[in-house]
């Protein structure tokens, strides 16, 4: 069996926006412009940049909640991009997602047990009552509940509790990939830590492999293998968690780093500020998106767009100060 688990080759998602009397296409927002990466069984990427960088576009696109622009997804070796509804239904169990909110990812109507009962059911993973009862008990243990609140309603948990329930309904489907959307965004620092090592141990126990969405490099450096920084719409660094947190070489992750905040009293941070908000998906800038705050921008990044480039094994990054011939008076980022 191959290694790699899904792979993503230059997705699109370009949304239209419709006007005028005609309702035609005015204009477009380009959410997620050629986006490309793997992720191999039982392994953690983490899809990083601020909000509106088009990462949870990904999420969803690689869910299927639309349809691509343009690009292809393989999973277990099948694409699946182009599969109609109903050849995806059972190719579904394979790729999970745990979203943000867990006040409205859960059907309140709903009691745990059928709340986790219902992937188990629609992927005919529950042979009989009896060994659907005790499939959902050991789930609930799994994810650090009690068997026996499996009759409560979802309102009667806390919110650390009900993203355990969310984590279990992934499960429930034995899945190999969960996507997890800003899964711990919403939750109190602590227990975010707990979910976050939830997710680990899980990951260690099942081989499964996650698609780590997040803002939060500071949870990030803690969980993931490789990262993905995206920005305006394109991945613009990517590499293994050492590469990325050590040795980042895109201005852009740069400056996100630098807004980590360090336990270490002595150390001294130096934050780079960066200028202005994210520009609009709708036109974004010519040449590097990044030159409108980019503390390094120079002529070139306002007419080339820059390619990823591999930098090591591994490490790839699009920016052109690390083209080998530099603009004279510069040096490597
Ligand atoms: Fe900055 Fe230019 Fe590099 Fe873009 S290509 S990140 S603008 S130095």
């Amino acid at each position: 069996m191959s290694t790699t688990l899904l792979e993503v080759n230059d997705i699109k998602k370009h949304f239209p926006i419709r006007g005028g009397l005609f309702g035609g296409v005015k204009a477009k927002v380009y959410a997620v412009d050629g986006v490309s990466f793997t992720i191999d069984r039982g392994e953690t990427l983490s899809l990083v940049g601020e909000s509106g960088c088009g990462k949870s576009t990904v999420g969803k696109a690689l869910l299927r909640l639309f349809p691509l622009t343009g690009g292809q997804v393989v999973l277990n070796g099948r694409r699946i991009d182009d599969l109609s509804a109903g050849s995806l239904r059972p190719l579904r169990r394979q790729m999970q997602v745990v979203f943000q909110d867990p006040f409205s990812s859960l059907n309140p109507r709903m009691k745990v047990r059928d709340i986790l009962a219902e992937p188990m059911t629609n992927f005919g993973l529950g042979k009989s009552r009896s060994e659907m009862t005790k499939k959902l008990g050991d789930l609930m243990e799994r994810v650090g509940l009690r068997r026996d609140a499996i009759d409560r309603w979802p309102h009667e948990f806390s919110g650390g509790q009900r993203q355990r329930i969310g984590i279990a309904r992934a499960l429930a489907a034995e899945p190999d990939l969960i996507i997890c959307d800003e899964a711990v965004s919403a939750l109190d620092v602590s227990v975010k830590a707990q979910i976050v090592n939830l997710l680990g141990d899980l990951q260690k126990e099942l081989g499964l492999a996650l698609l780590f969405i997040s803002h939060d490099l500071a949870i990030v450096e803690h969980m993931t293998h490789r990262v993905a920084v995206m920005y305006l719409g394109k991945i613009v660094e990517m590499g293994t968690r050492d590469q990325i947190f050590t040795s980042p070489k895109h201005p852009y992750t740069q400056a996100l780093l630098s807004a980590v905040p360090i336990p270490d009293p002595e150390t001294k941070p130096s934050r780079i500020l960066l200028k202005g908000d994210l520009p609009s998906p709708v036109n974004p800038p010519k040449g590097c998106r990044f030159n409108t705050r980019c503390p390094h921008a120079f002529d070139r990044c306002r007419t080339e767009e820059p390619e990823l480039r591999i930098l090591e094994p591994g490490h790839t990054a699009a920016c052109h100060l690390n083209d080998t011939a530099l603009p004279e008076g510069l040096t490597h980022a």
